[in-house]
């Protein structure tokens, strides 16, 4: 049995954090679409451009693409307890694709999908005081006290960055997508789905997460 726990949620709902922080208590292999467009967008090839065009103008990238990267995520990672997502699956489609997917698998998966609810306005101050780090990717908060004082990645030492594609258009762009989509997708989900009150503090949210991953 592996368990798959998808973290969904509005861009800046700490999704992105959150996955970070479950993957290494649970030992769960993370599965960041944002992680893997990017490093195919630093590979320079022909789709890497295409997808940075798109990222950097708060689109999307399409359906097919994010499957084909899925597929290679499975290959290139060996996934023994199971994985848990950074705001995937983004929509229906890829909701419907990911099911296939795991049907397909010989092994059996336990899904668990979270949905980290947090209205637009608390979106908008949390995302422009977000940095990223250039080297793992690692995500910290320039408001929580501790991390403020940062001026490297505490894991590996790498510059910390705003990213490009986080701006108030940007985000209100993503956001509205978001609203569009997230609805069929809870409903594709049903009983499977956890609402937890991202506006929480970072630990608090961490520990909702966990209680619910412990009544397996
Ligand atoms: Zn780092």
């Amino acid at each position: 049995m592996t368990l798959c726990c998808l973290l969904i949620g509005a861009p800046g709902s700490g999704k992105g954090t959150q996955s970070s922080i479950i993957s290494k208590k649970k030992n769960l292999v993370k599965l960041s679409t944002g992680d893997l467009i990017r490093q195919e967008v630093n590979k320079g090839t022909a789709d890497g451009e295409r997808m940075s065009l798109l990222i950097s103008d708060g689109n999307l990238v399409d359906d097919a693409t994010m499957i084909l990267l899925l597929k290679r995520f499975f290959e290139e990672n060996h996934i023994e307890t199971g994985i848990v997502s950074d705001g995937f699956p983004r929509n229906l489609n890829q909701a419907k694709d990911l099911s296939k997917f795991f049907s397909s698998s010989p092994e059996s998966v336990e899904l668990k999908v979270l949905y980290l609810k947090i209205p637009v306005q608390d979106l908008i101050g949390r995302i422009l005081s977000r940095r990223i780090c250039v080297r793992c990717n690692e995500i910290f908060s320039m408001k929580d006290s501790r991390e403020s004082l940062l001026k490297v990645c505490s894991t590996c030492g790498g510059e910390l960055i705003l990213r490009n594609d986080d701006n108030e258009k940007v985000v209100r762009k993503r956001h509205k997508i978001f609203e569009e989509t997230i609805l069929p997708m809870l409903e594709f989900y049903g009983d499977k789905v956890t609402t937890i009150d991202a506006t929480l503090t970072k630990d608090k949210v961490t520990e909702l997460i966990l209680k619910e991953l412990e009544d397996q």
